[in-house]
């Protein structure tokens, strides 16, 4: 097996929004904030090659949303889903099985694109199987007040109307399913049934930590993004998952964080906090 970063670019949230009932004068130390309160995040997903699958793990905002949505995220640097998949010797069409942590835009937005003629929509990976799970499918498609605005239609319906989804059996928290060397551990802190793939790797577990812990920033329990629709579930889950983490040595793979690719945590007395950062090719 090997593991691939892939970068789809940086955007920009606030960061009183990101760090909920965290004041700024203490998380702006870990992420300085623009004049507009605005911190810069990555979206990084994760290829990997195994036998013959190649996974994507999540696929960024995308390029179809009006520049007026776009404007709100300031989008920027150089990185792209396509760009980047190039550079790795691969192309879309040869993406197997893209595997969607959950269904908010900055993780999906990248899974459907516009079709030729710009008048409707088509899966990007066109040979791939499409992986959520029906307790989040349900949640998104019919959203909440809360988080209307970050389940997009256009994200989400054509990837069923291609006949390309698939769910993963949510059987308890945590279970083993269709991939080989990958775990899923069910959470839902940040919305209903996200899915956090634990995937086994040259002897250690590597975890994409997708919304579960967006940077090193947010080790501390009860640093919880304010989007999140259960806080209090998030701590809790939070707590047993980097207890485990710390115990069992995880690599964990961070997303959103702007600067740290991996890393790892241990136990203090204060609790779990951050051991080592590291970028992924390192381990
Ligand atoms: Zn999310």
């Amino acid at each position: 097996m090997k593991l691939h970063v892939l970068n789809t670019g940086f955007f920009k949230l606030d960061g009183g929004a990101m760090f909920g009932v965290v004041p700024k004068t203490i998380w702006e130390k870990t992420n300085p904030a623009d004049g507009f309160n605005m911190c810069t995040w990555a979206m990084r997903s994760l290829l990997i090659e195994d036998g013959n699958k190649l996974i994507l793990v999540d696929t960024g905002i995308g390029n179809k949303q009006s520049d007026k949505f776009f404007s709100h995220y300031f989008l920027h640097g150089t990185d792209s889903l396509d760009g980047n998949l190039n550079k790795l010797g691969f192309s879309k069409k040869d993406v197997t099985d893209v595997f969607l942590t959950h269904l908010h835009f900055d993780h999906c937005g990248g899974a459907i694109e516009w079709n030729n003629s710009k008048s409707g929509y088509r899966p990007s990976f066109e040979q791939a199987n499409y992986w959520s799970t029906e307790n989040h499918w349900e949640w998104a498609t019919k959203p909440n007040p809360r988080e209307k605005a970050s389940f997009l239609a256009e994200n989400i319906i054509p990837i069923q109307e291609s006949g390309q989804l698939n769910f993963l059996d949510r059987i308890s928290d945590f279970s083993k399913n269709c991939f080989n060397e990958i775990d899923v551990l069910f959470v839902d802190g940040h919305t209903e049934s996200m899915m956090i793939p634990h995937i086994k790797c040259k002897g250690k577990t590597i975890v994409f930590m997708a919304d579960l812990l967006p940077s090193v920033g947010h080790i501390p329990l009860p640093y919880v993004m304010g989007y999140d629709t259960r806080p209090l579930l998030t701590i809790s889950e939070k707590e047993s998952f980097l207890n485990q983490a710390a115990d069992k040595e995880y690599i964990l793979f961070l997303q959103h964080d702007s600067v740290h690719e991996c890393c790892t945590v241990q136990m203090t007395e204060k609790g779990v906090r951050l051991k080592e950062t590291f970028k992924l090719e390192e381990i």
